[in-house]
């Protein structure tokens, strides 16, 4: 196997820095040749200057000065959004990790493939919002899109092989649930897996920190509390995700158009140990997990290194240490996201854009300190509530549908405002 040459989006962030440590360790297998950020131009000069990438982004135009001060050599310097899709469809580039938190991967991810690349996915987000663009330009550009999420990672592996694998590359005739347009939509690998034999996907959830916390004391929780995950260390959206479990919500949806399964084929366990990954259930009552320790580095390398397994340094399970696994039902009357979220991929169209903004506002306003925890749901809740949502969007109609939601949640949080 060759070095695959990736550009990473979002470098300067927890899902970049494992990507970074990744490439340091399988250099025979990995290169980077693009690293992008949004405004921490020291951080990313920093991590050029260590990595040497051909190429260098940053958003925000006005640190360019700074980040070209602390460059201790000459790559080809982007800048602002178009910059950065322009990073995303380097001639040298094979493959993009897109780590943005948010919303802003969405068009670089799409410009990406529209160059022939393939993606390794971290940003949720961007299926959440346009699974089904996404999922649809990938197989038309035939492009491969590897989930970097754990659970999709562990999903993907548990799935490999498994079930009725298609020989032709990358067109299919399955019939995508949510998709009229036709085509498979079973995104993973372009539509080389027939799901008819998953009985279920089941995502496990560490948690978060409230997951033995009493409903009364929602009200009282501030960020710090929210910041302290038990098992993973992210960056702050997706560790206020994990809190609330609009992580795990997040991920249904992604699941659905990654793998091409119904909303009503995902569900979710909560598993406190964050071991087992995700697991799938055929159609014979076996179950498939993944297993390893949470570190992102384990579902990134296997993205890059992809149909390969690479040897490295990072540690086996110990299963003499491994006291016990432990699995339950989630509360969900009390972590009200699953269900929203549920009803948000069931409906499709703009609502789950919807949701994803709504969210990331409250979040924004939590970390803020200007709402409370349950806040978050309250506010998404409402926005979903006064949302007439659009079926099968075009990109504008969802980004339409975002900025709408972004509106009214602000709107929200000045009325909740404490
Ligand atoms: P962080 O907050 O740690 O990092 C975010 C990164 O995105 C930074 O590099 C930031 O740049 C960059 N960024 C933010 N906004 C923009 C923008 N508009 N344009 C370009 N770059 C931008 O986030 P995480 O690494 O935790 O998460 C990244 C994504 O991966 C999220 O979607 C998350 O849900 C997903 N994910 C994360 C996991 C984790 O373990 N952390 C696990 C699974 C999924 P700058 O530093 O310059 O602001």
């Amino acid at each position: 196997m060759k070095r695959k040459r990736v550009v990473i989006l979002g470098a300067t962030g927890s899902i970049g820095e494992s990507a970074l440590k990744v490439a340091r360790d399988i250099p025979e297998r990995m290169e980077i040749v693009g690293l992008a950020a949004n405004r921490n131009a020291e951080k990313l000069a920093e991590a050029a200057n260590k990595v040497r990438p051909e190429s260098v982004c940053l958003v925000d135009e006005t640190k360019i000065d700074i980040l070209r001060k602390a460059l201790d050599y000459e790559p080809r310097i982007f800048a602002g959004e178009e910059g950065l899709r322009e990073i995303a469809c380097l001639t040298n580039g094979e493959m993009v990790l897109v780590a943005i938190v948010g919303t802003g991967g969405l068009r670089p991810a799409l410009a990406a493939i529209e160059a022939g690349k393939d993606l390794a996915v971290a940003s949720k987000e961007i299926l959440v919002m346009a699974g089904e663009i996404v999922m649809r330009e990938a197989r038309e550009n035939g492009v491969h899109v590897l989930p970097v999420d754990s659970e999709h990672n562990a999903i993907f592996q548990c799935l490999e092989g498994k079930v009725g694998q298609k020989q032709k590359h990358p067109t299919s005739n399955i019939q995508h649930p949510m998709s009229k347009a036709g085509g498979s939509g079973l995104g993973v690998r372009c539509s080389m897996f027939d799901v008819s034999d998953v009985r279920r996907i089941i995502l496990t959830a560490s948690g978060g920190p409230f997951r033995e916390t009493h409903a009364k004391e929602f009200d009282d929780l501030t960020p710090e509390e929210a910041l302290k995950h038990p098992t993973w260390n992210m960056g702050p959206k997706i560790t206020i995700d994990s809190a609330t479990l609009f992580n795990k919500g997040l991920e249904m949806i992604e699941a659905h158009w990654l793998f091409g399964v119904e909303m009503k084929r995902v569900e979710v366990v909560i598993h406190p140990q964050s071991i087992v990954h995700s697991m799938v259930e055929f159609a014979d009552g076996s179950t498939l997990a993944q297993l390893s320790y949470s570190d992102m580095c384990f579902p990134i390398q296997y993205a890059v290194t992809w149909p390969c397994r690479v040897p490295n340094t990072l540690p086996p399970l110990d299963f003499s240490k491994l006291s016990k696994l432990e699995f339950f039902v989630p509360r969900y009357g009390d972590f009200p996201a699953l269900n929203l979220a549920r009803r948000a991929g069931e409906a499709g169209g703009t609502l789950p854009a919807v949701m994803n903004a709504a969210n990331e506002m409250a979040v924004a306003a939590f970390l803020d300190r200007q709402v409370s925890f349950p806040s978050i749901w309250q506010i998404v809740e409402e926005v979903m509530n006064r949302h007439a949502s659009v079926a099968h969007p075009d990109l504008d109609a969802i980004l339409q549908a975002d900025q709408w939601a972004r509106a009214e949640a602000a709107g929200c949080v000045k009325s909740l405002k404490r």
